[in-house]
């Protein structure tokens, strides 16, 4: 088993860079902290910390601890200041092997671009220094700068509970790729979710997907399974013990337009899968996670039934993402609660209230909020309640009058707010992603109507 050394910067009564009451080697240990956690819990490794709590350590001291070690290599976490923003790594100046500047080009380079997706970044780039731990260490060692503690703006995101998950976890599948890490997958005798990246009637064409996610750097292989008498080739590209682990390679795999499901195995009900081209299962899908619908196909979905509807895409999308929260079917979460925004029951238009926020009961008429915005915001900060122990992102003010009122993390899956959002129900999150499904099939038959018009073009051209 791999060893991996992780060195949160400063500590005890060196703070490192400070800034309106901050002070860098906070940040750096709750980030260290983080990406140990993520890489124990995914990963078949073994980490070792410099320092796992606030304590004055000196540069040698790290170093010297480091070089007693087999690890196979050390991370050191730092914030930056001194006027700038953005994110830069570091390896020494002098002479190093070439695997450590691959190391660091594989992680910096898997870092900005899976941050860049959630979150203003700015790319330093990949720079070479004096630096003491990275001098003196005899592994490959690499220091990172997530971002400038003295930039308001990087601040922000420093104070942002989804920002500092995002930047441990992204961090971490770096080092876990560059690595060559073992995923940590079934649990004897537990279930395992596998992901697969496609089911084909033709060998040929599975054997096609499996180089197509090699070339993005995929573990995949062709499971042939038979069911009712036919079989198909199945791509497999990851199994996890963690549904949502398998939930987060799922949504990776369709941000890079590769259609994939999971399939829960050792259950003792196997599900057949879906003809390639279908939706995603609906079943169990998790309240937290991107988006899949784009803001037009919501708004598009929703004026099919009423063409009057509000367009309120672009808020679902954005603050759901905002919150790690699926905007898309928060969206269809709406439609369900206002039957497609034409407000027949309780709720009127004017109050914004998409999701039925306080209305307990006969005669009460519930929340309002200013703008549809606004309505959209505390709908999804409802959301985030329910499905999330963290702390709430400080990006936005809390608008959710019943935020305190719910029992934090008591529902992680859309099933889960049966009887909770909606009482009494034992239906109200399969309608929601009832809706949900009806929401993925017009965006599929826009998509292929499109592609058919394309194609037109191009033989025009011919
Ligand atoms: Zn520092």
């Amino acid at each position: 088993m791999k060893t991996i050394i992780i060195d949160p910067g400063h500590g005890g009564s060196d703070p490192g860079a400070t800034y309106k009451g901050n002070e860098e080697k906070t940040l750096n240990l709750l980030t260290a902290l983080k990406v140990r956690d993520y890489l124990k819990e995914h990963y078949q490794v073994t980490i070792l910390m410099t320092r796992s709590e606030n304590k004055t350590m000196s540069l040698s001291e790290r170093t010297n601890f480091a070089n007693t070690t087999n690890a196979d290599f050390y991370l050191s976490i730092h914030h930056n200041a001194g006027g700038g923003s953005g994110f830069e790594s570091y390896t020494f100046n002098g002479n190093v092997p070439s695997i450590t500047l691959s190391y660091q080009s594989m992680i910096h380079n898997d870092y900005i671009s899976a941050i860049k997706k959630k979150h203003t970044v700015i790319d330093r780039g990949k720079k070479r220094a004096n630096f003491h731990v990275l001098r003196e260490t005899k592994m490959p060692a690499l220091l990172v700068e997530i971002l400038f503690i003295d930039n308001d703006r990087d601040l922000a995101l420093l104070s942002n509970t989804v920002f500092m998950n995002d930047a441990a976890r992204f961090l971490a599948e770096g080092v876990a790729k560059s690595l060559s890490l073992p995923e940590k997958s079934g649990i004897p005798g537990g279930k395992l979710f596998k992901v697969i990246a496609g089911s084909f009637t033709g060998r040929k064409n599975a054997e096609e997907r499996v180089t197509e996610l090699k070339q993005k750097s995929y573990n995949a292989f062709i499971t042939p399974e038979v069911i009712s008498g036919k079989t198909y080739y199945r791509v497999q590209a990851g199994a996890f013990a963690d549904r949502e682990n398998a939930e987060n390679r799922v949504a990776e795999l369709k941000r890079k337009s590769f259609d994939a499901f999971i399939v829960a195995e050792g259950s003792g009900n196997e599900t057949p899968p879906p003809p390639t081209t279908a939706p995603p299962p609906l079943k169990d899908v998790t309240i937290l996670g991107e988006s899949l619908l784009k803001p037009h196909q919501l708004n598009e979905f929703v004026r099919t039934v009423n063409p009057s509807a509000p367009l309120l895409g672009d808020y679902y999308f954005k603050y759901g993402n905002e919150y790690g929260i699926r905007g898309d079917i928060a969206c269809a979460q709406a439609i369900h609660e206002t039957n497609y925004f034409r407000f027949t029951g309780q709720v009127k238009p004017d109050q914004n209230n998409f999701a039925g926020l306080g209305t307990t009961g006969p005669g009460v008429d519930g929340a309002s909020f200013k703008t549809p915005e606004e309505g959209v915001l505390a709908h999804i900060q409802h959301l985030f309640a329910y499905a999330s122990n963290e702390r709430l992102p400080e990006s936005y003010p809390l608008l959710d009058p019943r935020f305190s009122l719910v029992s934090r993390g008591s529902a992680r899956y859309w099933t889960g707010l049966n009887g909770k959002w909606a009482v009494p129900g034992t239906t109200y999150g399969q309608s929601i992603l009832n809706v949900y499904s009806r929401n993925l099939n017009h965006a599929l038959e826009e998509m292929e109507r499109q592609k058919k018009i394309i194609q037109s073009r191009i033989d025009l051209l011919k």
